[in-house]
């Protein structure tokens, strides 16, 4: 089956939106084998809008709308698709009780109970992230019309958690996948390294980033869940093969996730001394449930002073070398972990930006160190180049990414904690 993405919005012809919907539907269709052979961007006006779907309805098994779901009178799209369709809307109880539950306490106009009118007869696409639902229905000349919300936020989840797997089924197939999580690596290195594996139409490979951190999803489309899994092993087990350990997991578990399970199943305490990264560390392994088992103390050690008393930083360490400097980090992770008498300790100091910078010094550059008692290990973080300016809350988190990345390391007996 082909499909044509249309999507509506006058503030896309005007280039102040740039129209990432179109790739993001694109993308997840060829998963499921849907070829998009065309797609067109029209604005908030109903002739023109009626002519696209008009001509997308005649050429096109299945036509995707983005956008133009919502309360105001400019978000035409359901009314129009409908008429066009000869599919009346109809008042969607219970997407009518989901908008009247998530305006809750919150000041709301009747214009928004607009939203729950859908074409008859058509199956609901939840919106778990805003108020406009989608949908999907055939018309009765056999076309699949698919309609989702504009804003990214909400079209990525009903996409992929509703409309994809909707689609796979009348196509007869499901669609598994599995994502390796990648940390140490960009995102072109990975690409360049699987190049070739990532040609396939069935099973497929594709990089997707996040911040600091990236994934690789390998996707396969076949009759059962079984023969797809089958299909994806081998491709999965290259990738594995080719990136090696920095793929740290598979399937939605977070570095922190992966530290505070690993340090549980080897019975070992952690406790973290940050400066630049201002107790993120210590953040984000108290995000995770259980992290009490396994994390004794974190502390924020800013000023040089606090670095000496509380952590035991030699003073000449800071004079010699300054607060910035490896023998500082190796310092603190060993301070650290004397302090909270814990099995590891961490030690992360660094300039976040964006001043303080200096020539021998710049903005970028951290050290992060692990302390087992027996041996301190320290990776440096290299500043970002003058041309690409990294933001602070970038440099923190990523050093904070660093800093687990050692740790698991360490727990799993894998190489590479400097660097
Ligand atoms: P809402 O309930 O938020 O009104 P909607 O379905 O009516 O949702 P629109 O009003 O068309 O969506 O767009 C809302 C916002 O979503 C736009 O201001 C824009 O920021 C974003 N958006 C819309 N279409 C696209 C697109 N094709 N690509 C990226 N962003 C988009």
């Amino acid at each position: 089956m082909n499909a044509e993405i249309l999507s509506v919005g006058t503030e896309l012809l005007l280039g102040h939106t740039v129209n990432t919907d179109t790739a993001i539907v694109a993308r997840e269709l060829s998963t499921i084998g849907i070829n998009v052979l065309h797609c067109a961007t029209v604005g908030d006006n109903p002739g023109r809008l009626e002519e696209a779907v008009r001509q997308a309805l005649s050429r096109s098994d299945i036509l995707i709308t983005t956008g133009g779901l919502g309360p105001t009178g400019d978000d035409l799209t359901k009314e129009t698709v409908a008429r066009v369709a000869g599919r009346p809307l109809a008042l969607h109880e219970e997407s009518l009780r989901r908008i009247e539950e998530y305006f809750q306490n919150r000041p709301w106009g009747e214009s928004q109970k607009k939203q729950a009118w859908l074409p008859q007869g058509c199956t609901v696409l939840p919106n778990d992230v805003g108020t406009a639902p989608g949908c999907v229905f055939d018309t009765d000349a056999g076309k699949t019309v698919v309609m989702l919300p504009g804003p990214p936020s909400e079209l990525t989840p009903m996409l992929t958690r509703y409309a994809i797997p909707c689609l796979a089924k009348k196509e007869n197939a499901v669609i598994v996948s599995e994502n390796l999580h990648v940390f140490g690596m960009g995102e072109g290195s990975v690409a360049e390294f699987i190049d070739d594996l990532m040609q396939g139409a069935n099973p497929t490979a594709a990089t997707y980033a996040k911040e600091n951190e990236m994934f690789v999803r390998v996707t396969a489309r076949a009759d059962n869940e079984e023969q797809a899994r089958q299909m994806m092993e081998p491709l999965a087990q290259k990738i594995r093969e080719r990136i090696g350990s920095y793929v740290y997991a598979t399937d939605c578990e977070s570095l922190e996730e992966l530290v505070v399970r690993e340090l549980g199943k080897a019975g070992k305490t952690l406790a973290t001394a940050e400066s630049c990264t201002g107790g993120l560390l210590a953040k984000r392994i108290t995000d995770v449930s259980g992290a009490s088992q396994v994390f004794e103390m974190g502390a924020v050690t800013y000023a040089n002073r606090i670095k000496e008393k509380v952590l035991g930083v030699s003073h000449e360490t800071l004079e010699a070398h300054g607060a910035v400097s490896e023998e500082t980090a190796r310092e603190m992770a060993r301070g650290i972990r004397r302090a909270a008498d814990s099995d590891l300790g961490v030690g992360i100091t660094g300039i976040a930006g964006p001043g303080g910078g200096t020539p021998e010094k710049p903005v970028g550059l951290v050290y992060i160190a692990l302390c087992d008692g027996e041996h301190t290990w320290v990776r440096r973080m290299a500043p970002g180049s003058a041309d690409r300016p990294r933001s602070r809350s970038w440099q923190r988190n990523a050093a904070a990414s660093h800093a687990l990345d050692m740790v698991r390391r360490y727990l799993q007996g894998l190489g590479g904690l400097e660097g």
